[in-house]
C-alpha cells in the first residue's frame, strides 16, 4: 500500500530523515515508534502530503505521490490537536470535509451516521463541539477522518492527550476499529506499550533513521540494537567477556553467571567487540527453597517494587556491573522477599540475546 524509497528530509543543514526505506502492507496497522525528535511526525506528514521529501520517493497504491496535494491522496490524517470546531455540532464537524465532495444531502447524512456508529458516538450528533470530553473529542476527530473513506489513515499521537485508563481503552477500541474496517493505519507514537499492543508491525526510529522494522514480539524479544532494547525498556544488559560470534550462534562468559550460548536469530553482529548480551526480566526466575534447578545463580536482593500482580526485584550478582531485574508473579510470595536477602535464580538457556552496541 505504501512504499517509502530512499527518503531523505533536510531542514536547512539539519538532516531530519536519512535514507528511509519501508513497505507498509494493505490493511496493516503500522506504527512509527521512537523518542521525541526522531522524525516520526515528519515522515507521517510526508505520507499525507503536508511536506515533501528532499530526495527519494513515496508511493501509495503503486503511484508516486510526488507533487500530489493532501486532498488528492488516498490518505487522511488525525492530528494530535483534534482541532474540533467549537461552534459546530458533532455531526457538522464530521460532515465538514465532505462538503467539497458534493455528495448530496442524503449520502452525506448516511456517511456521517456510519462514521458516528464506527466510533460509537451514534447519539452524539447534535452535541456542540465545545461540550465534549477528551475521549469524545478524540472519537470525533477519528470519525471526521473516517468519513472521507481513506485507504490509509494517518494518526499522529492520537491518544496522547487522554488519561491512562481512557488511553488504554481507546487503544483496544482503535485496534478493533482498524480490524473491522480493514484499512491501513499508520500510527505515530513514542509510547512503546501502545505500539506493542496495537501494531501488526513497528518501525523503531532514532535520529532520522529506522533501526528496526518487525512485528511487536520480535521487537520486544529480539531487538536489533542496544538502542532499540533500551527504548523498549526493561532489558537486562549483562557484563560479559570472551564474546564470540560463530555462524548463527554466539557464546560468552558472564561473570557470576557462567558460560552461555545463544542464537543470533537472523542478526548480523558486525562488531562483536561492541556487542552486548541481554536477557528480559521475565526470563529469569526465582528458585524457591526446596526447589532444584539447573543452572543456578546466586545473588542478593538490592531493591523490590510491588506492581499488584507482579513484583520486580533488583538483584546484585557478584561480577555483574549492573543489578539484574527479575519480574515474578506474586503467587509464591515474591512480594515478601526482604531487601538484603540472598536468593537463587535460574534462567532459560535459550533466553540470552545479543545486540550490536
Ligand atoms: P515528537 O514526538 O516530539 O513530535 P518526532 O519524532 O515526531 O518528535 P519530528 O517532529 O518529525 O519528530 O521532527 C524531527 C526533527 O526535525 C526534529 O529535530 C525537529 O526539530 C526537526 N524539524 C521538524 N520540522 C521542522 C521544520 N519545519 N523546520 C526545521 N526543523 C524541523
Amino acid at each position: 500500500m505504501i512504499e517509502i524509497r530512499n527518503v531523505d528530509k533536510n531542514f536547512g543543514t539539519f538532516r531530519a530523515l536519512d535514507t528511509l526505506n519501508a513497505t507498509i502492507g494493505e490493511g496493516e496497522f503500522f506504527s512509527l515508534l521512537g523518542p521525541s525528535g526522531c522524525g516520526k511526525t515528519t515522515l507521517l506528514r510526508m505520507i499525507g502530503g503536508f511536506d515533501d521529501p528532499s530526495s527519494g520517493e513515496i508511493l501509495i497504491g503503486g503511484r508516486s505521490m510526488a507533487g500530489i496535494p493532501p486532498n488528492l491522496r488516498p490518505t487522511n490524517m488525525v492530528f494530535q490537536s483534534y482541532a474540533i470546531f467549537p461552534h459546530l455540532n458533532v455531526a457538522e464537524n464530521i460532515a465538514y470535509g465532505l462538503k467539497r465532495l458534493r455528495l448530496g444531502r442524503a449520502e452525506e447524512e448516511k456517511r456521517v451516521k456510519e462514521a458516528l456508529d464506527q466510533v460509537e458516538l451514534s447519539e452524539l450528533g447534535p452535541r456542540m463541539g465545545n461540550q465534549l470530553s477528551g475521549g469524545q473529542r478524540q472519537r470525533v476527530a477519528l470519525a471526521r477522518a473516517l468519513v472521507m473513506r481513506p485507504k490509509v489513515l494517518l494518526l499522529d499521537e492520537p491518544l496522547s492527550a487522554l488519561d491512562k485508563n481512557l488511553r488504554e481503552q481507546m487503544q483496544v477500541e482503535l485496534r478493533h476499529l482498524q480490524r473491522q474496517i480493514g484499512i491501513t493505519f499508520v500510527l505515530v507514537t513514542h509510547d512503546q506499550y501502545e505500539a506493542l499492543s496495537m501494531s501488526d508491525r513497528i518501525a523503531v526510529m532514532f535520529g532520522g533513521q529506522i533501526a528496526q522494522i518487525a512485528e511487536p514480539k520480535e521487537i520486544y524479544q529480539n531487538p536489533a540494537t542496544r538502542q532499540v532494547a533500551d527504548f523498549l525498556g526493561g532489558m537486562n544488559f549483562l557484563t560479559s567477556s570472551h564474546l564470540s560470534v560463530n555462524g548463527k550462534n554466539f557464546a560468552a562468559t558472564l561473570p557470576g553467571i557462567g558460560d552461555i550460548t545463544g542464537h543470533l536469530a537472523g542478526k548480523t553482529i558486525s562488531d562483536p567487540a561492541k556487542a552486548i548480551i541481554g536477557i528480559r526480566p521475565e526470563r529469569l526466575r526465582i528458585v524457591w527453597e526446596g526447589e532444584t534447578a539447573d543452572p543456578i545463580v546466586t545473588g542478593k536482593v538490592a531493591d523490590r517494587n510491588y506492581f499488584g500482580e507482579v513484583t520486580s526485584l533488583a538483584v546484585n550478582i557478584e561480577g555483574q556491573n549492573q543489578h539484574l531485574s527479575i519480574v515474578e508473579t506474586n503467587d509464591f510470595g515474591a512480594d515478601d522477599i526482604p531487601v538484603g536477602s540472598d536468593i537463587r535464580i535460574t534462567y532459560d538457556r535459550d533466553a540470552f540475546i545479543v545486540m550490536q552496541g
